[in-house]
């Protein structure tokens, strides 16, 4: 019985998460689409793509020339219509990691908040998958977070802090079992 419940719990899963994808500049309709459907796929979730905006310049980080992750996130979250918004941007994206002010990264997305982005601008290094391949699961991961899972120690867990590697990336394999009991949106 128990078991019973536990499989009906993950299969009669819930209302879907409402997400939407905002393409902050100039990004391909083939990412766009990719991103979409490896959403759908991943989670229970109905994803909607919005048309495209610019960078907002309020986000900028002239020093750098990079824009801002956590201000993005802030004027992302003020879209009233989503449960979760992603943003995808082929920019270059930075946060502050102390001791780092300024530190670039793939994408940020924080514990069980509305929004998150992710970027391309780190992903284009010859490896063992393509640069749509790793924005993917970096978007997933970044979804992850705002479903309120946190970084995973598990060894190839979409879940894994990459710390700026592409490697960590290039090795995931999908969420382990800890995480899925952990986000009932995971499909
Ligand atoms: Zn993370
Ligand atoms: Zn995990």
């Amino acid at each position: 019985m128990v078991l019973l419940a536990g499989f009906l719990t993950r299969d009669f899963n819930p209302e879907p998460v409402n997400i939407a994808i905002q393409p902050l500049g100039a990004v391909s309709a083939r990412t766009q689409k990719a991103i979409k459907s490896r959403l759908e796929k991943t989670y229970f979730a109905t994803v909607t793509l919005l048309p495209a905006k610019a960078l907002p310049k309020e986000a900028l980080y002239p020093p750098r020339s990079r824009y801002r992750a956590d201000r993005l996130l802030t004027i992302l979250a003020k879209n009233p219509k989503f449960d979760k918004i992603i943003g995808i941007t082929n920019v270059d994206i930075s946060t502050t990691k102390p001791p780092y002010q300024d530190w670039g990264v793939f994408g940020l997305g924080q514990l069980g908040q509305k929004s998150c982005v992710v970027s391309d601008f780190r992903l284009h290094k010859r490896g063992a998958i393509t640069t749509t391949e790793r924005l993917c699961r970096v978007a997933i991961h970044e979804i992850g977070h705002t479903l309120g899972l946190d970084h995973c120690p598990t060894p190839k867990c979409t879940m894994s802090d990459a710390k700026g590697a592409l490697k960590t990336v290039d090795d995931e394999t999908g969420f382990c079992a800890l995480c899925r009991r952990r986000a009932k949106a995971i499909r």
